[in-house]
């Protein structure tokens, strides 16, 4: 089996200032071309700490990926940390300086040596041109093992892995082949889910795993299958699949790796229908998430947010009795939002939301987490569902929009 370590670098990374994204995307590369990541390490910019670390995975893995501290400044600590790991000192590349060059040019900036010092790299590496970037990503050979250096800087080391590591890693390596399929489920806990497709799983060869992805009240299902005989793997994967689909159909959202709005999207456009929101405790949130979905404008009309209990008359036409009665946060309140929205934005559907996301205002009848969600029609049928969910703020409100995003999948 080919090993791989991701080792970022980068003192930002340790005090939590960034999140290490990068050695996600790494990973997921990796493991879409069959190797392994036995290990992933964050670790400060500092030479001792890079030298002990890729002395250590050095042992273990066939492959290092590095990121980060690349950059010009004095605590950019990775290519001296190289030179004295391979014993070796920086020379100057032609191709990496005058991509720097030509970057500063383009900019119309003055050139400084410390922009050039960019073109300086470890005499025994292989340089891997950086198209977005002045900070070459860098290959090393070294007793059977490979080792790559790339920028941390997220999108240059994207662009890295697809032109220069990958290309790479599959020439110096035969790799299995590997199938993958992925379907999102909502409302059904993990647990839950774990038991309705216990004999499935048990039943599976040993080369195709089954992994649970849970998220804010969806588990995404992963079936992966690693051989020799890509069309064998291939086969397999599907006709698993198939029978995991048909298993959890009853709460399957897409048979695919999207997330729930771009299914919402695209099952509005198969029925041509559109909608509209009225938004009470997720402030947008649905709306935002539907228009992030590239031709959204084909099924959606527009939102109101009406957040205020005076919005939520003046734009929504919410009773005034319904109001004092049993307040904002019920079945009534959600209800007339609903029908309001659908009728003002001349839309087929519409979905609205009310409820109390906390920390504050919870009472014994309604404590925090206590969520009406309506979906109407333009027949004036609604369907209405109170949830209690218990979380913090933010998370309250990732999981209203889940819900409500699949109860309007559920009605079109
Ligand atoms: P540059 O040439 O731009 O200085 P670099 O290789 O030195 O690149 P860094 O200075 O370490 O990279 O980081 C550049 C940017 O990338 C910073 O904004 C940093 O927060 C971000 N970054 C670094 N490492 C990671 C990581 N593992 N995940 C996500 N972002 C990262
Ligand atoms: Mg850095």
């Amino acid at each position: 089996e080919v090993t791989a370590s991701i080792i970022t670098i980068g003192d930002e990374l340790l005090i939590g200032q960034t999140i290490d994204t990068n050695s996600a995307y790494i990973a997921q590369e990796l493991n879409k071309i069959g190797a392994w990541v036995r290990r992933r390490v964050a670790i400060a910019d500092d030479k001792e700490a890079i030298l002990t670390t890729l002395g250590d995975e050095a042992k273990q893995s066939n492959i290092l990926i590095i990121t980060g501290g690349l950059g010009p400044t004095a605590d950019d600590i990775t290519k001296p940390a190289l030179c004295e790991y391979f014993n070796t000192e920086l020379i100057r590349d032609e191709g990496a300086t005058t991509n720097v060059e030509n970057i500063f040019q383009k900019l119309a900036r003055p050139i400084t040596e410390r922009n050039l010092s960019q073109g300086l790299v470890p005499a025994n590496c292989e340089v891997l041109p950086n198209g977005r970037g002045t900070a070459p990503g860098m290959y090393f050979n070294q007793e059977d093992v490979h080792y790559f250096s790339l920028p941390g800087v997220p999108h240059e080391m994207k662009g890295l892995m697809q032109s220069g590591v990958l290309p790479k890693i599959k020439s110096v390596f035969r790799l299995p082949a590997v199938a993958h399929r992925t379907l999102l489920t909502a409302g059904i806990g993990e647990s839950f889910l774990a038991d309705t497709i216990l004999d499935f799983e048990t039943a599976l060869p040993a080369y195709v795993k089954l992994a649970y992805l849970p998220a804010y009240g969806m588990v995404r299902l992963r079936l992966t299958a690693k051989g020799e005989d890509e069309a064998a793997i291939k086969k397999e994967v599907d006709e698993k699949f198939a029978e995991l689909k048909s298993l959890v159909k009853e709460w399957m959202v897409a048979d695919e790796d999207i997330p729930i709005q771009e299914a919402v999207v695209k099952l509005l456009k198969e029925k041509a229908k559109a909608v509209a929101t009225a938004e009470s405790c997720t402030g947008g949130t649905i709306a935002s998430l539907i228009t992030s979905v590239a031709g959204s404008s084909a099924v959606f009309n527009g939102g109101i947010v009406s957040y205020a209990n005076e919005a939520k008359k003046d734009m929504l036409e919410v009773k005034e009795e319904t109001l004092t009665s049993v307040g904002a946060v019920s079945e009534e309140a959600v209800t007339q939002m609903a029908i309001s929205a659908c009728k003002k934005l001349k839309t087929d559907y519409a979905v609205a939301t009310s409820g109390i996301m906390g920390p504050d205002g919870g009472t014994p009848e309604k404590p925090v987490g206590t969520v009406w969600i309506a979906v109407a029609n333009k027949e004036g049928k609604v369907k209405a569902q109170k949830s209690n969910f218990r979380f913090d703020r933010g998370r309250n409100v990732e999981l209203t929009v889940h819900t409500a995003l699949n109860m309007l999948r559920k009605a079109v």
